[in-house]
């Protein structure tokens, strides 16, 4: 008699973890549980198994990869509070509390989707690429694009994220959210950039259904770097790109309003630490 593969599988390697994955359909991968736990205990998530993350070291750390910053998904989000990449460490230090950034990963945060998570703009301003790994191998796919619809991305089934590929710009990162308190609350909006020889990428948190960056926006935010837009200019640009939600923390007005003023105070210190850099 074939007996049903126990509900709960500990992996220690990545394949280990992509066998017990196939082996429970409808199994829900587990690496801090910081989203998992909570969503199991309000009953908003159902689970014929899990899958836990939590032994396979080879998941977590960061290591330089050529042009890139390899960070594996299981890398608790307390150790990228000093990552190189001003941005995104700067995100990690505003998520949550030191015991949640403990627990919780930067795999997590991705695949959670929710485009108020606060590592997402990071990654979507410094250009990332995830790699997703399941039983056939390895793809690389850009971050920008993966995250479909809030909660929803571009992951198949049986498929696990692996690492995030971070290029090393060299340039001036920083991000910056609006929460109702600094510490143990979501942004209500959020805002990442990263310039390099002159270029601004700019990238939005719940500034539309999914993380959110825009040509039209990069094109004004590099014109006031150079002195050729104004303020007035870049936060008119943003308002057309996004499209924030309205509920009870906020209105959208207010929202697209914020998102203008943290573009302008990041363009104005990328402007600031070019000029000292100079
Ligand atoms: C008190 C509290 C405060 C919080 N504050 C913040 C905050 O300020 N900002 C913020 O952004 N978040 C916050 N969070 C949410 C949460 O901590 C983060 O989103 C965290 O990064 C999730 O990581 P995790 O490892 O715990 O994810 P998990 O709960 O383990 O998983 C989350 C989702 O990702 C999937 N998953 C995880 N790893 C992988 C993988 N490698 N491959 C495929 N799927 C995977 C899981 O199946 C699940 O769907 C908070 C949570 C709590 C409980």
């Amino acid at each position: 008699m074939l007996l049903a593969a126990p509900m709960f599988a500990l992996p220690e390697t990545p394949d280990e973890a992509l066998a017990a994955l196939a082996e429970r359909p409808g199994a829900v991968v587990v690496a801090g549980g910081t989203e998992v736990m909570p969503d199991l205990l309000w009953r908003t998530r159902e689970a014929a198994g899990f899958v836990s993350l939590r032994r396979v070291g080879a998941l977590r750390g960061v290591r330089v990869d050529g042009e890139d910053l390899v960070i594996g998904a299981g890398t608790p989000v307390a150790a990228l509070t000093g990552a190189p990449d001003a941005g995104l460490a700067a995100a990690a230090a505003s998520l949550g509390t030191p015991l949640v950034r403990t627990e919780a990963t930067i795999g997590g945060n991705v695949v959670s989707a929710l485009p108020y998570r606060n590592l997402l703009p990071a990654l979507l301003a410094g250009g990332a690429r995830l790699e997703l790994t399941s039983a056939t191998g390895v793809r690389t796919v850009p971050f920008d694009g993966f995250v479909t619809a809030p909660g929803r991305t571009g992951l198949a089934a049986g498929e696990l994220l692996t690492a995030i590929r971070l290029p090393r710009h060299g340039g001036f990162a920083d991000y910056v959210k609006v929460g109702r308190r600094n510490a143990q609350f979501v942004a209500t909006v959020s805002a990442a950039v990263v310039s390099r020889d002159g270029v601004v990428r700019l990238a939005f948190g719940n500034a539309g259904p999914t993380p959110l960056r825009s040509d039209d926006v990069d094109a004004v935010g590099t014109a006031l770097l150079d002195g050729q837009a104004t303020p007035a200019d870049l936060r008119a640009a943003v308002a057309a790109a996004v499209d924030p939600p309205e509920d009870p923390i906020a209105s959208a007005d207010y929202r697209r309003h914020a998102l203008g003023v943290l573009a302008v105070r990041l363009v104005t210190r990328a402007q600031i630490d070019g000029g000292l850099g100079s």
